[in-house]
């Protein structure tokens, strides 16, 4: 973002910078060489006055010696002359000084008046057109090489030099310049009387008079007129051929004889245009501006140029560019600098913000903390460090509120599972209550019953035995033939004895709440002296008995009926396991139990009992059993278990076994107080 940011402020400042350097660079180019050329035009008119101001000089020499009284006075004296001209000659620098007769036809020679042929121009025209007035004029003519050869006015070698090839000229077939350009003055020269007696005419010929050019050039581009390492120069064209000129060729002397290039050429001499340009003058650039020369006939023949070395401005140009656009990338780069310095205060809050929300993401703790300068951002930060701060105490009491939620609900959870429990308890209690007291109240109406019955069979039983011994006694020593059946009656009524004894057993069972000879007994002794008592009786190899002894509390019973209870658990043990075809295993247990409880487990692998046996176990006389078994063993066992306030719990799978459990209350202390104190428990 700063990066971004950074290239949105300087990017269009660099673009305005690079703008203005463009802008500048353009304008001050153009601006500059408008100064120049508006300069070389400045320079060309000077240029062209001198030229002019030259030629009226001419005229005016040329007119004040034809006014020369001396000149008229020598008319009477011919032969002096031709020493006068040429006196006048070399001291006014003409070319040529030629007097002529007053039409023109004869000239004035060593030899004395020679026949002359005129060079016909409107200078002549009008030197011959008055009679009487003075007359004469000044200006440009072009000689060809047959008109000056004709008389011999010029000197061959100041008038003829090579032409050389230049790039971008017109071509040419011609090899060498043998025109002249000269300033040609023609002056009637008239006696005292105003008749005309003689034509006198100078001419200066421009052909490599480089002191002309010189002369031009030092007026033009005096001193300090010029950028330092420039160079001025002026030339004066014959046609395009540079005929005088003080522009250097490539080996450094004039570029005398070289042309003019085509547009120029065209613009100028065709056109006649004056042009004003950068031109590639000889072999260099050059500001340059041309104007044509016009003659005596009033025809374009040939330019005058004035113009100066261009390379100098362009380099100055060209430095104040460089040093401009310098300035313009130090003023940007300082920019950069200072935006960038400025952009990092900005940023710092907002880069710490964005580590801030990349921790918070991540789950770390982290703040932005406090921060100097005071702009948005700044607040921002301050705001954002407030709302996680906010947001954690949030979170912090959202955490403690679902712990505590957590919590109740676990505990409420555990408090109704308990409830629940106790419930599920109670609805068992319930249930065994209720068979209980079914059982009960069966077994006690029953057990009514059975000792009314059994109280009833006890006396014929007394009376048969008695009439028993009544009968064995008479038959005395016959009886040898029905001992058998005696012995069978005998043994049938001791059977049935057994039977109504239990019968009372059982009822009293019901009917006494507890023996009244219980007392504490150690379960491993009752159970390790029961088992000597029946182990002949009951076991034989193929019934193994185990005994496992946990139990370290004694059970407040009547050791005789506990006994009683055992044996017919074994007993029934045994019986199960006789149709069984496994080897046989009997194990009793005595555990200590919670809640001041003691046990005796008989288990067997027996063959089980029939779920729908299950409800009827405890009846008296249900019973399985074909030979001995009378139904009352259980229905005892429960009625004297319940009479010492314990209980009988079954648990057997059909095919595999059966578990009888024992549960017996464990002696209490107020127990053996009240048999340490039979005196004060009688009292109580
Ligand atoms: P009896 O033994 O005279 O049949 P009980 O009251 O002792 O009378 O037993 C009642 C019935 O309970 C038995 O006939 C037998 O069917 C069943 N029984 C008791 N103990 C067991 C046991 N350990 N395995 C299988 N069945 C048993």
């Amino acid at each position: 973002m700063r990066y971004q940011l950074l290239a949105l402020v300087l990017l269009p400042l660099l673009l305005l910078a690079f703008t203005v350097v463009l802008v500048s660079a353009r304008w001050s180019t153009d601006y500059t060489y408008q100064q120049l050329f508006t300069k070389v035009n400045t320079d060309l008119r000077v240029a062209r006055d001198s030229f002019q101001r030259i030629q009226n000089e001419q005229q005016r020499v040329v007119q004040a010696l034809a006014d020369n009284a001396m000149l008229i006075e020598l008319f009477r004296h011919p032969d002096r002359l031709n020493a006068w001209v040429n006196t006048q000659k070399s001291l006014n620098r003409f070319d040529y000084l030629m007097l002529l007769n007053h039409n023109g036809t004869q000239r004035m020679t060593d030899a004395g008046w020679q026949p002359h042929e005129l060079v016909a121009s409107p200078l002549t025209d009008r030197a011959l057109s008055t009679l009487s007035a003075p007359g004469g004029a000044t200006g440009i003519q072009i000689l060809s090489a047959d008109a000056w050869q004709e008389g011999n006015l010029l000197i061959p070698s100041q008038v003829v030099f090579p032409l050389i090839d230049t790039l971008r000229a017109v071509p040419t077939e011609r090899s060498a310049e043998d025109r002249a350009m000269v300033i040609r003055s023609v002056q009637s020269v008239n006696n005292m009387a105003g008749e005309r007696i003689a034509l006198l005419e100078g001419a200066t010929l421009l052909n490599r008079d480089f002191a002309f050019v010189d002369r031009i050039r030092d007026l033009v581009y005096g001193p300090g007129s010029l950028a330092p390492g420039s160079i001025g120069t002026v030339t004066v064209f014959l046609d395009d051929v540079r005929i005088t000129t003080n522009v250097p060729s490539s080996d450094a002397t004039r570029a005398l004889g070289t042309r003019v290039s085509k547009e120029v050429r065209e613009a100028v001499l065709d056109r006649g245009e004056s042009w004003t340009d950068r031109a590639f003058v000889v072999n260099d650039w050059y500001i340059s501006a041309y104007e044509p020369i016009t003659d005596v006939f009033g025809q374009r023949v040939g330019m005058l140029y004035a113009g100066y070395l261009e390379a100098p401005f362009r380099q100055d140009l060209q430095k104040t560019i460089a040093l401009l656009s310098g300035l313009v990338l130090l003023g940007c780069l300082l920019a950069i600098v200072v935006a960038t310095v400025a952009a990092r205060s900005i940023f710092r809050p907002i880069e710490s913000l964005t580590s801030v929300i990349r921790a918070t993401a991540a789950g770390k703790r982290k703040r932005v903390g406090a921060i100097k300068s005071a702009n948005e951002i700044c607040e921002l930060s301050a705001q954002f460090d407030a709302m996680l701060d906010t947001l954690e105490e949030q979170r912090h009491e959202i955490e403690q509120g679902a712990e505590y939620l957590e919590q109740t609900v676990q505990s409420r959870t555990q408090e109704l599972r308990q409830q629940n429990q106790r419930l599920t308890d109670s609805l068992t209690l319930l249930r065994q209550t209720r068979l209980q007291l079914e059982t009960a109240e069966k077994l006690a109406a029953l057990g009514e019953l059975t000792a009314g019955v059994a109280h009833e069979i006890n006396n014929p039983t007394a009376v048969i035995l008695g009439n028993m011994d009544i009968l064995i006694a008479e038959i005395g020593e016959d009886r040898a033939d029905v001992q058998t059946e005696i012995d069978l009656i005998i043994q049938q009524v001791y059977r049935i004895r057994s039977i109504t004894h239990r019968l009372v057993q059982y009822s009293r069972a019901e009917s006494e709440p507890m023996s009244p000879v219980a007392q504490p007994v150690s379960l491993p002794e009752l159970v390790g002296d029961t088992v000597n008592l029946i182990r002949h009786d009951f076991f034989d190899n193929s019934v193994q008995i185990l005994e496992e002894h946990q139990c370290t509390q004694e059970a407040f019973v009547d050791p005789h009926e506990l006994q009683q209870v055992l044996v017919n658990l074994v007993r029934n043990a045994v019986e199960a396991l006789k149709d069984v075809p496994r080897s046989g295993l009997v194990v009793i247990k005595t555990e200590d139990r919670e809640e001041r409880e003691v046990a005796i487990v008989v288990s067997d692998n027996g063959a089980g009992i029939e779920p729908a046996h299950r409800a009827r176990l405890f009846d008296p006389f249900f019973t399985t059993g074909k030979e001995r078994g009378t139904g009352l063993g259980l229905s005892v066992s429960y009625g004297i278990v319940h009479r010492h306030g314990g209980r009988i719990d079954v648990q057997s799978e059909f095919g595999m076994g059966s578990t009888f459990t024992v549960v017996l209350p464990v002696v209490v202390d107020a127990q053996v107080d009240s048999l340490l104190s039979p005196v004060g428990n009688a009292l109580a």
